[in-house]
């Protein structure tokens, strides 16, 4: 196991802490094929479903040959992952995808898929002996590393931008004890001011660029594709914001198919908002320039400008024959409200993914018969705030609203409103 530079080739040791290559490239994990492959290797994995405790219980390490083979005992997990996969038939109707898969990455421990890469990485931070670990974030890679730190006992330093982070993640971060940094500027703000703090201080990275971030993404396709027991979804769905995640699916379907764990690989779907396209844009001129943007959009987890896994989301669309493509506000709103009253919940740009999969039926992408699996990426209480604007403070009120209703402490009262209701 290796790390190699994307742009240039240059190979550097497992254990190198750098956060990129000098040439400016990002770090890739290079993994020799593991001694078992193909049935053998799926029967391991599956083998280890239900583990009670340790290690091997975790949704990610359960993967451990693939994601990182040399972490033997340095292992720091909560444990993570093993989320469910929901099927329901209100939010498939929406969609009008009868074979709309959900996989509920929110619930993960600190409520998004955040924590699959940041078990992995952390436990890179504490065999390089780090003191101190830090990441730029709209929110949720600080709540997962302020957990994951606190568990390994390393120094936590977390930079979001001012006014643009949800009040549950950065809740989150204060209450797991890492050092709150606010930046005057947006998250590519935050994220360059990060890459300049690992250079000059020293301190080790967790951001997406980070490869053992996406040693651990990797896992939520590999849990999916072993929960559908290794026959693949037409297509699988993920919101797109630094693109770690859209990289992450790619890597992990390219190893999937390399390792013989499947024959053949789903078709990537990334979505972005109208106000935080980037990737969609340059998607559209096949992918022959970026288009940087100040980003603006409801669902602050994907409010980036400029992703920093640019290289990698290519690569992963065009090897899996991908589309990129972008919902609208509104559209990602009714999306979360119909999910929220499905009884499922999610926080706004997890909702893209579903938004995303109604615009690619009626665009005739996806066909009405192909099964989809949409990845909802984080928990509905990281975003409070959201939930109160749609249902009690938009103008004008929007279709799904539900606002509490005030009354007189009196039978009558409710009695009136159970008839209204039935
Ligand atoms: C981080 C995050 C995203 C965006 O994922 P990328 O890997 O940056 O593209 C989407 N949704 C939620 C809830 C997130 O926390
Ligand atoms: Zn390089």
């Amino acid at each position: 196991m290796i790390q190699r530079c994307a742009a240039c080739g240059a190979e550097y040791a497992e254990s190198d802490p750098r956060a990129e290559c000098p040439c400016g490239g990002l770090l890739d994990i290079e993994h020799p094929a593991p001694s078992l492959t193909g049935g053998e290797l799926r029967a391991l994995f599956d083998s280890r479903l239900g583990e009670p405790t340790g290690a091997l219980a975790s949704g990610v390490w359960r993967f451990r040959e693939i994601v990182h083979p040399a972490a033997g005992n340095d292992v720091v997990t909560w444990p993570e992952g093993n989320t469910p996969l929901l099927s329901r038939e209100v939010v498939s109707r929406w969609a009008a995808c009868p074979g709309l898969l959900l996989k509920h990455e929110g619930q993960n421990p600190t409520g998004s898929f955040k924590d699959r890469g940041m078990t992995v990485a952390v436990t890179q931070a504490r065999r390089l002996g780090a003191s101190a670990v830090a990441c730029a974030t709209t929110g949720n890679t600080g709540a997962s590393l302020a957990a994951y730190a606190a568990i390994a006992g390393i120094a936590g330093l977390v930079l979001v931008p001012r006014g643009g982070v949800a009040a549950g993640k950065l809740a989150q971060v204060m209450a797991y004890g890492a050092r709150t940094l606010v930046v005057r500027g947006d998250f590519d703000a935050c994220l360059r001011l990060a890459r300049e703090v690992a250079e000059e201080l020293g301190v080790y990275l967790l951001n997406s660029i980070n490869p053992f971030r996406v040693e651990g993404q990797k896992t939520i396709v590999l849990e999916l594709l072993q929960q559908l027991r290794w026959d693949p979804p037409a297509w699988i769905v993920v919101p797109a914001g630094n693109l770690g995640n859209t990289a992450a699916f790619g890597k992990a379907l390219r190893e999937a198919r390399a390792f013989g764990l499947v024959s053949r690989v789903p078709r990537l779907a990334a979505v972005q908002a109208e106000g935080a396209a980037p990737f969609a844009q340059s998607f559209r001129d096949g992918f022959r320039t970026r288009h940087p943007v100040t980003a603006e959009t409801v669902a602050s987890a994907i409010r980036i400008g400029d992703p920093a896994s640019f290289d990698r989301g290519v690569r992963a669309i065009r090897e899996t024959n991908g589309v990129v493509t972008t919902v609208s506000d509104a559209e990602i709103m009714e999306a979360k409200a119909v999910i929220d009253a499905a009884g499922v919940g999610c926080e706004p740009a997890s909702a893209a993914s579903v938004a995303g999969v109604r615009r690619l039926v009626r665009e005739g992408v996806i066909w009405a018969d192909e099964q989809v699996a949409a990845v909802l990426t984080g928990h509905l209480l990281k975003d409070p705030g959201i939930v109160t604007w749609y249902h009690v403070d938009a103008q004008p009120r929007p279709p799904l609203a539900n606002p509490p209703i005030e009354i007189e402490a009196r039978v009558s009262e409710v009695s009136r409103l159970l008839k209204k209701e039935r």
